[in-house]
């Protein structure tokens, strides 16, 4: 994949929050070909291929994980290990908030937050 690298994470908000902090928190790793496999998986159906500006170097890009909607479930991550390429890391959320720089919180979401998600994390196709 060159200098491509796609476990970057969307960059939506620094915090987020969520009705009930995961436990884990998935993370797309180099692996990914985009290939679409987990995308129906996920109950919440948060992962989905980041906008074209958002990419360089790839005819089909990696898919993404919207953190701000994953419940940490592993559902995705066990497809793409039997299906696909072992492409999604689970991790621990302190990990995640280590890595990316963002706390993902534990409770309702105030109004201006849950619209500026929704708009940040508008729906794939
Ligand atoms: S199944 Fe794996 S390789 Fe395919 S798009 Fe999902 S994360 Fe990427
Ligand atoms: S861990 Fe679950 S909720 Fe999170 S992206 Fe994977 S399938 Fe979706």
């Amino acid at each position: 994949m060159g200098d491509f690298i796609y476990e970057k994470i969307p960059q939506f908000t620094a915090e987020t929050i969520k009705k009930k902090r995961p436990r884990l928190m998935a993370v797309v790793n180099d692996n990914c070909t985009g290939c679409e496999a987990c995308i129906e998986f996920c109950p919440v159906l948060c992962i989905d291929h980041p906008p074209p500006e958002q990419y360089t170097g790839v005819v089909i890009p990696p898919v993404r994980i919207r953190w701000h909607e994953c419940i940490g479930c592993q559902i995705c991550a066990r497809v793409c290990e039997g299906l696909a390429w072992n492409a999604i890391d689970m991790i621990s959320i302190d990990e995640f908030e280590q890595k990316f720089g963002i706390k993902v919180g534990d409770g309702l979401s105030p109004p201006e937050e849950a619209e500026e998600h929704s708009e940040a994390a508008a729906p794939r196709g």
